[in-house]
């Protein structure tokens, strides 16, 4: 899952809009990013079947215990909401802490059988990737809903615009990937590829949050 994992931080983000957005959009995505990095350091595996039936299933997800497992995803939500509620702001830790675990749950849904309970082991998944013009639908709607969420509550014109400008981004990008020619990546473009997108969002976040200074009447 790609977008579907912002539409849940629109959601979150609307619904307790003291925590902010870009923290929000780092941990509904925080496993796909520590992916990202764990394969191009080589401690998980990927591979690529230019050949498969769903444009969804050309990446094979050999093995990612560490980041994908449900029990190191708990691991990982439990400690990222440690480090902020240490670090940055009591209040935020509890939303940051399900955003993170969230990802798992979503991933669940649209993932083949690959997905480890614990560790490497007892795979799961209900696989809606194996239709891929639905899994398309499904989450740009999904995105679109949570979006309208998150308008609804935020009063902030600016930031607001800021929110559409990354939901047209997320949306155009995650059709042209649907589009895009069957070319395997290698483990360094998906690090380098997967730091600069997961952290190119929740830095467009910061900075529609930012605007809001000198323009609301908070
Ligand atoms: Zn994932």
């Amino acid at each position: 899952m790609f977008v579907g994992h912002y539409a849940l931080g629109y959601y979150l983000k609307a619904k307790n809009n003291y925590v902010p957005l870009w923290l929000i959009f780092l941990g509904v995505q925080f496993v796909d990013l520590l992916w990202a990095v764990s394969i191009f350091f080589g401690i998980e595996r990927a591979s690529f079947d230019p050949e498969a039936s769903s444009v969804f299933l050309r990446a094979i997800y050999e093995y990612y215990p560490y980041t994908h497992s449900l029990f190191t995803s708990i691991s990982i939500a439990f400690l990222s909401a440690f480090v902020v509620y240490k670090l940055f702001n009591k209040k935020w830790a509890m939303v940051t802490g399900i955003a993170v675990l969230s990802h798992w749950f979503l991933d669940l849904i649209v993932h083949v059988p690959d997905v480890p309970l614990f560790f490497n082991s007892y795979k799961v998944g209900f696989g809606i990737w194996n239709y891929p013009v639905t899994t398309l639908f499904l989450e740009v709607i999904f995105l679109t809903v949570g979006l309208w969420y998150f308008i609804k509550s935020e009063e902030n014109i600016r930031t607001r615009k800021w929110a559409i400008g990354i939901y047209f981004f997320l949306t155009i990008f995650y059709i042209g990937s649907f589009f895009a020619p069957a070319v395997p990546p290698t483990p360094i473009q998906i690090g380098i590829f997967g730091v600069l997108i997961y952290g190119g969002v929740a830095v467009a976040a910061y900075l529609a949050e930012k605007s809001k200074r000198g323009t609301t009447k908070e």
